[in-house]
């Protein structure tokens, strides 16, 4: 086994308070396309044309209809994969605390973990952009865009956009829970959309123990972190999930 692998391993099965940061690649196994690398939507799309708040107010269908029409397909079919339910497991055994994720898939909740922080929304209800009624995402016609409420105002993903602030409850818990852990796994993202990236650096500087997963090194790397653990999140946090079973197992009188 590699030795990153053992190394996390251990340093999960002793931890006090473990937290996560997931993001995007931790859904490619799911067969949900990133934002940036290898396959992202950033090749499709130009984010500020697709992804900023001002795009959505300036030309909602167009929004809708390119960005959204892809996202609702791909979003709504996603099962959970062993990186999900290796984080559900971990939350289980008592090691793990929180996830918090940058990702709007809902994949962490349908794998079983219960305490999940999805600090830029979710894609599985929309708001209004008038009245402020809400609906569930799989209640609404997404064939017809912009989907439009009884009051027929225009419907939004309650997910934020580029140029929105983040839902003030999920910066203030999130950056609580970066200070007080004492290990922070920080997987599949590129470490490049603040303030998210920057719970890693507050979690260092408190005195965490901060290890990526990602198939490649981010800006965190080699500065932040203590250390990469360098694999697709599926196959790794599978890998570590057991070698952690196995250390409780023997640490069982
Ligand atoms: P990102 O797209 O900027 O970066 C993806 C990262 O995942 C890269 O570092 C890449 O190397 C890594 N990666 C690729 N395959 C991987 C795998 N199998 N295992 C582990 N890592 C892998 O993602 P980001 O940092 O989360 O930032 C983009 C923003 O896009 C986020 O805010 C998120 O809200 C949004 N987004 C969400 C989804 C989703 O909900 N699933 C999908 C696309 C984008």
């Amino acid at each position: 086994m590699d030795d990153l692998i053992r190394e996390t391993a251990r340093r999960l099965a002793t931890a006090r308070r473990v937290v996560a940061l997931t993001g995007a690649g931790i859904s490619v196994e799911s067969g949900i396309p990133p934002f940036r690398g290898p396959g992202g939507l950033w090749e499709k799309y130009d984010p500020m044309e697709f992804a900023h708040i001002d795009a959505l107010m300036k030309n909602p269908e167009k929004v809708w209809k390119i960005f959204m029409g892809d996202m609702k397909r791909v979003l709504l079919a996603a099962k959970p994969n062993d990186a999900h339910l290796g984080l559900a497991r971990l939350e289980f055994l008592g090691i793990l605390k929180t996830v918090i994720t940058q990702n709007v898939d809902g994949l962490h909740q349908m794998a079983g973990s219960t305490d999940v922080i999805e600090f830029h929304g979710n894609f599985a209800w929309l708001q209004c952009m008038d009245c402020g009624a809400r609906a569930e995402t799989v209640s609404v016609d997404l064939n017809i865009v912009p989907p439009r409420c009884a009051c027929s105002g225009i419907y939004r993903p309650e997910c934020v956009f580029f140029g929105e602030m983040i839902p003030r409850e999920a910066l203030v818990r999130s950056q609580e829970l970066a200070s007080t852990c004492d290990v922070m796994l920080v997987a599949g993202t590129s470490a490049i959309v603040q303030p998210a990236a920057f719970m890693p650096v507050i979690a260092r500087q408190a005195g965490a123990v901060v290890i990526e997963i990602n198939p490649e090194p981010t800006p965190l790397t080699g500065h932040t972190s203590h250390f990469l653990v360098q694999g697709k999140a599926g196959q790794v946090i599978k890998a570590v999930t057991a070698e952690v079973e196995r250390l409780l197992e023997e640490k069982r009188p």
